[in-house]
């Protein structure tokens, strides 16, 4: 990822700046209800509307994978900041739990990613994370796993895990008692040439704002305002079994496989499709493929025969240069966008750069002014917006 805004540190925000701004945010996801809350914490009159439940899209279908080692400047306070506040949330937010378990990162013998592992931990190490470099064997004396035919390993120490639409019903629910109007069941499109006005139900509503949180429909949400953004929707997949599982959470890069603890026994997941989707006539089951695959990886890496309880899909979101579109992208409309396959993990911290970037161009601020709140680097203008591009999984190695 390039270098962006050092002056963003995207540091804890105290919250106290204040607003009358009327915002609606679109898209009832993890993002979308982040971003709500906060504004409303800022003193914005926040209207949050979802098509369908809250949850209802890739939040609500998400492993729920948590850790904030990140080697990369900018990914890495994000990831920091969402870590803190899921902690806090822990604490402070009913319905919601942050379960601490370390994260490992295996690589086979053969795959050249191992070879970026050591330089990738050494770079996590500088943001002052707790991760480690592992010779297998030492792996395997901590960890009920296989490490025969891998080459390296990492331990991140402070990873952990969380139930995804529990975040998102439980923050929408705090939101909704700060303040924030939540109209569910309602699909709304956006005005072209008419600013930061949205249609629902026939009527035209103008606001100060508009904060585009739809994820997979990003593109198609945005075209209908006369907006183009190169973000492309893909399918990925996961499933529960009922076997229990103690050991840590692990992405067998080598297999492109995670798996981690999960209420029922174990989830494990990925399963990535690298084409574009169709958010709203895509396979929510998941594939005999897949479950077989995975569960060949579960019994070789974990000594987990899965029995498996559920499967299913959802969709992602991939831009062309891997990093999210979090920003303006016409005047008084933003958007967040483009996760990778991240987006739950981020939320907290995305969702807050969002309200109060959003508040801070409002009041005239550009994106690269020194304290924006905004990331230069994940600038929705630094694309033109028909861009063609191949579309990568989010978690491997190479791209973290
Ligand atoms: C199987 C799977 C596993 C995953 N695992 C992880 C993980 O372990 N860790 C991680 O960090 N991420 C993970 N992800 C990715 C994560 O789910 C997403 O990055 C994240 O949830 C995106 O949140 P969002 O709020 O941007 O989008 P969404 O949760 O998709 O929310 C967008 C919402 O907008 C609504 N909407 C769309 N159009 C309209 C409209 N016109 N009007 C009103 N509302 C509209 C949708 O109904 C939806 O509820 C996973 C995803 C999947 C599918």
């Amino acid at each position: 990822m390039a270098d962006s805004n050092p002056s963003n540190g995207v540091e804890p925000s105290d919250a106290t700046e204040t607003t009358s701004a009327s915002v609606a945010v679109v898209g009832g996801g993890a993002v979308g209800v982040t971003a709500a809350h906060d504004l409303a914490e800022r003193g914005a009159t926040v209207t949050l509307f979802e098509r369908d439940d809250l949850a209802s899209g890739a939040s609500g279908r998400a492993a729920g994978v948590l850790y904030d080692a990140y080697a990369e400047d900018v990914d890495a306070a994000v990831g920091a900041r969402a870590m803190e506040r899921f902690r806090a949330f822990d604490r402070t937010l009913p319905g919601f739990d942050f379960s601490p378990c370390p994260y490992v990162i295996a690589v086979r013998e053969g795959d050249e990613d191992a070879e970026a592992v050591p330089g990738m931990v050494d770079r996590m190490r500088e943001h002052g994370r707790d991760v480690s470099l592992l010779e297998p064997a030492e792996l395997g004396e901590r960890f009920p796993l296989s490490t025969d035919d891998l080459a390296v390993a990492a331990v991140g120490e402070g990873a952990g895990w969380a139930d995804p639409g529990s975040y998102v019903v439980a923050l929408g629910e705090r939101a909704a008692r700060e303040g924030v109007t939540v109209e569910t069941d309602a699909a709304v499109e956006l005005v072209a040439g008419a600013g930061a006005t949205v249609r629902v139900d026939g009527e035209e509503r103008a606001y100060d704002a508009v904060v585009v949180a739809v994820g997979a429909h990003t593109e198609r949400f945005l075209e209908g305002g006369g907006i183009a953004v190169p973000v492309k929707p893909y399918r990925v997949q996961a499933l529960t079994s009922r076997v229990a599982y103690g050991g840590p959470m692990t992405y067998d890069a080598t297999a492109g496989v995670y798996f981690r603890p999960h209420p029922t026994g174990l989830l494990a997941g990925d399963g990535t499709e690298p084409f574009e989707a169709d958010p709203d006539a895509y396979d929510r089951e998941g594939d005999d493929w897949f479950v077989e695959s995975v569960s060949g990886t579960l019994r070789e890496r974990a000594d987990h025969d899965p029995e498996v309880e559920r499967a299913w899909a959802g969709v992602c979101t991939a831009t062309p240069d891997g990093d999210p579109l979090l920003g303006p992208v016409a005047e008084d409309i933003f958007v967040a966008a483009g996760w990778q396959g991240h987006g739950f993990m981020r939320a907290p911290a995305t969702g807050e750069i969002l309200a109060e970037g959003t508040l801070a161009s409002l009041s005239g601020a550009a994106v690269d002014d020194p304290d924006s709140p905004w990331i230069e680097a994940f600038d929705p203008n630094r694309f033109e917006g028909d861009e063609t591009f191949e579309i990568e999984e989010g978690m491997s190695v190479s791209n973290r």
